[in-house]
């Protein structure tokens, strides 16, 4: 194993009525309390009255910043930055998904940051270090996705540079997060898909990933990939069934806490291509991922003779795939299948076509532009011209013919 810190302070309170802890939590930040969410999802699942009632029980100063958008922009971002100076907000409260949480983990960063810096050019652009005392986030969350409620992680489109960037730091790891299963009942069968997909590729992205030696992130992984593709179908088969979305909760905070990722590197290649994908289309992560994902996996399945093997243990201990007189490559090939079979099954897009997205060769080329050539990957770096000819290759399902 790789030397690690491992440092994730996040309370999680979870379960159906966690949110009247949020009472609490405003009461310790002592101060004006800045709510932000999306499109006003959380009105028609309980949410918001949950934690309206939590926040009035408290007492505390209550400023509502709505309408943050998928895939969130800079310009809502730094509407919020405003409202936190003028406001001398004490902590953000962030009630929805991905977006909504990763658009307050942008606000407490630019909130942060010194007068003369820019939140886009000399944070996300570089990955410089965010500063140690931004102001606390707090998180309600409604999907099982991304994970962004138990990370330190977050997601940003400058939609006029036509840019999405991922960015890291420790100090936008949120204080604490609510996980109420009861909350993701509302989500429909596309979201639903789109957040499994989503967590399903992150387990996948730390799992397929060097050194490839003895240990338990690799094991762990396993069990969460497994959980993923069951929980995938009893919330599809029953989507109101408190167990079942109780657990897709849960899959999708542990497939992103970087608890399987200890001892190992990550790859993000597929993240990366995709964000490159929804920066010029602003179609769903999950969707991108559901087509990039299988294609990145046949470019990748014989970089070497580890990759193959891991690929192969891969199709047997998730998959299911008979490892019985095959070899590594055979059954390597055999799960991408079942994995490309499954996404079909279940109505996940497998094409950019069916993603809703029909680039010309100049659109190929701004998308590989996005990935650049400062390549990603572990046991293949994935640059500009690999990712153009992935990219090329997700006009039809994956396909070994
Ligand atoms: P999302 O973009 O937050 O939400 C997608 C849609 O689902 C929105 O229209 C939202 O509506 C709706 N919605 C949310 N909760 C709902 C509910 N309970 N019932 C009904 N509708 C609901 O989805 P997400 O997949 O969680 O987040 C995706 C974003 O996270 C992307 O930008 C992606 O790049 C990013 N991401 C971040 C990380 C990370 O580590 N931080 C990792 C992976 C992906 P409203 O707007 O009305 O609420
Ligand atoms: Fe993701």
């Amino acid at each position: 194993m790789q030397n690690f810190i491992f440092h994730n302070p996040v309370k999680i309170y979870f379960g159906q009525g966690q949110a009247t802890n949020i009472t609490e939590e405003a009461r310790r930040a002592g101060g004006a309390i800045l709510m932000v969410y999306g499109g006003g999802s959380i009105k028609r699942n309980g949410a918001y009255n949950d934690v309206m009632k939590a926040l009035q029980e408290a007492g505390n100063e209550v400023i509502e910043l709505a309408g943050v958008t998928p895939n969130p922009r800079l310009d809502i971002t730094l509407q919020g930055v405003k409202l936190v100076k003028e406001h001398d907000v004490k902590l953000i409260l962030a009630v929805g998904g991905g977006s909504v949480i990763d658009c307050a983990k942008f606000i407490a960063l630019g909130a942060g940051i010194g007068e003369d810096e820019d939140l886009w050019d000399d944070y996300i652009e570089t990955g410089k270090q965010a500063p140690e005392d931004l102001v606390p986030l707090g998180v309600v969350l409604t999907t099982a996705a991304t994970g962004s409620e138990m990370g330190d992680a977050a997601v940003l489109t400058h939609w006029e540079r036509k840019r999405k960037l991922g960015y890291t730091s420790h100090p936008l790891t949120p204080r604490f997060s609510v996980l109420d299963p009861t909350y993701l009942t509302t989500l429909s069968r596309e979201q639903t898909i789109y957040g499994f997909a989503d967590m399903f590729c992150h387990t996948c992205e730390q799992y397929f990933s060097l050194p490839s030696d003895d240990n338990l992130s690799d094991e762990m992984a396993e069990a969460i990939m497994r959980h993923i593709l069951r929980s995938w179908r009893a919330c599809l088969a029953q989507p109101t069934d408190y167990t079942a979305r109780s657990n897709a909760m849960w899959d999708s905070t542990l497939a992103l806490n970087r608890i399987i990722s200890r001892g190992k590197d990550e790859d993000w290649a597929t993240h990366g291509i995709e964000h490159a994908i929804s920066a010029k289309y602003d179609i769903p992560h999950g969707a991108g991922l559901a087509v990039v994902h299988p294609h990145w996996m046949k470019y990748v399945v014989e970089a070497s003779p580890e990759a193959t093997a891991r690929f192969a243990r891969w199709a047997t201990n998730v998959w299911g795939v008979d490892a019985t007189g095959k070899s590594d490559l055979v059954r390597a090939k055999e799960g991408i299948e079942r994995y490309s079979d499954f996404l079909a099954r279940v109505g996940a897009p497998r094409t950019l076509e069916e993603a809703g997205v029909h680039p010309d060769d100049a659109m190929f080329d701004a998308m590989a532009d996005h990935v650049g050539d400062d390549a990603r990957g572990s046991y293949k770096k994935i640059d500009r011209a690999a990712a153009r000819e992935i990219l090329v290759d997700c006009q039809t399902p994956v396909s070994f013919e």
